[in-house]
This record gives structure tokens, sequence and C-alpha cells, in this order.
């Protein structure tokens, strides 16, 4: 490497991996995965269910931004294939009509703090009057299975963590794409609910920092996007 070049291998360098929720769960599941994909920059493979998720939560966040459903329709119309608009036009048009009056004070916030050497970042989608978070999904299992799962989920502590707040309240905006409909579930997270939140990044970013990261087959390698490029099945 000449000595112009950025390290990716070291902390606080260009190219070395900053962490989200989405990427700390990716280390904690598979580091393998996570080297694949951040360090080395395999593309995932994407299932038809992952296309139109990704294309309904473009699609609102430029409603959000410009509040122009013409503007929703174009952007739609670029970014995704005819088949994977057809399937997510009718989940985008419900969801502005049921909800698309909020008024946020913040949207697509951009947060970011440094923690033991490493960059933790967060995205979060809106904000309500009163600090209330909105978390956009789209899920494919049914909303009873997202909402037996939700108050687990801890991407809100996440924001809290990084917004320096003790407690953080969220209102998450389920599409449910097999049954075409939208789900409003309100949840908070507790100052214990953050702290443990510091202890899963502190062991994604120890992984990180010492560069080691070991594939973890199990059940999730049946929905891998990067399996194909993955040691432990490569070599066999
Ligand atoms: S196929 Fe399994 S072991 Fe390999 S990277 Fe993916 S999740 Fe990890």
């Amino acid at each position: 490497m000449s000595q112009e070049e950025p390290d990716k291998d070291k902390p606080g360098e260009v190219g070395f991996p900053s962490l989200s929720y989405s990427s700390i769960k990716e280390i904690l599941s598979c580091p393998h995965k996570f080297y694949l994909r951040k360090v080395e920059g395999v593309e995932p493979t994407t299932s038809p269910a992952m296309r139109v998720g990704s294309a309904v939560h473009h699609a609102i966040a430029t409603w959000w931004k410009e509040r122009d459903i013409g503007r929703v329709a174009d952007e739609l119309t670029t970014f995704i294939d005819f088949e994977t608009f057809q399937k997510a036009w009718p989940l985008v048009s419900r969801y502005i009509a049921e909800l698309g009056h909020l008024e946020p004070v913040l949207i697509e916030q951009e947060l970011e703090k440094e923690f033991e050497g490493i960059k933790v970042r967060g995205f979060v989608d809106l904000v309500l009057p009163g600090d209330k978070v909105v978390e956009i999904k789209t899920t494919s299992g049914g909303a009873s299975k997202f909402i037996a799962t939700a108050h687990a989920d801890w991407q809100p502590a996440m924001y809290a963590w990084l917004l320096g707040w003790e407690e953080i309240a969220v209102e998450y905006h389920v599409i449910d794409t097999k049954r075409s409909d939208v789900l409003v579930l309100v949840s908070e997270r507790t100052k214990e609910d953050i702290e443990n939140v510091e202890n899963l990044i502190r062991v994604a970013s120890r992984i990180v920092r010492q560069g080691d990261y070991p594939a973890m087959p199990g059940r999730q390698c049946q929905w891998c996007g990067v399996r194909a490029y993955c040691k432990f099945f490569v070599t066999r």
C-alpha cells in the first residue's frame, strides 16, 4: 500500500467500516458476513420481497421530503422494475392516505458518535413533535409477528444512545406487504435498554477493531445474500 492510500483496516481511516444498527446486528449474528459486505464490498443478492420493502421505504422517504405524490411515482419508476412498482405502489399509496398528514419536525436525521475509536451511525426516519422517533418498517411476515418482536427491537434504544437521551418513545409505522395494511405501534425504551445497547456496540466494535471476522454458520445462512462468497461454504 502506498503512503497516500487509506488503510481500511485501521480505525479512523477512510474505508474503515463505521457501525450502523444493521451492521452491528450483522456482526453479532455472523462477523464474516459483515466483513464480506462492508470490508470486501460484496453486493448481497436480494429477494423480490426485499426489493419491494426497499422500494416502499425509498418512496415514503421521498414523500416526507417532497410531499408530492407525482414526485414519489417518478422516483419509483426510475428506481425499480415494473413488477416491483406494481407491488410497491399500492402500499405506498395506502401509507400516504393513512399517515401522510403527519407533521414531522425532522426527516431522515443522521446521527453519529465516536465510540472506542469507531464511528457509530444511525438514521432516524422521522421525529414527531414531543421527541417521538418514527421507524418505518415493512413486513412480509404479518403484522402480528412484527408486534410480537417489536418490543425487543433495540434500534430505538440505539438512537437514544446516539442522542444522549435517557429514554425514548418510538412510533412504528408498519406496512404489512401481504395484507396491504398499515399499522401504528407505539413503544418505549428505558435507561436500562439504552445501557444494554452500549454493551452490544462494545462487543461489535471490539470485533471490528481486532479485524477477526469468523464465519458463524447457522439458520441465517439459508437467506444470506453473500453465501456465494462465504469462506465456510466455498472451501467445502
Ligand atoms: S453463509 Fe452463513 S456463515 Fe456464511 S457469511 Fe452468510 S451467514 Fe455467515
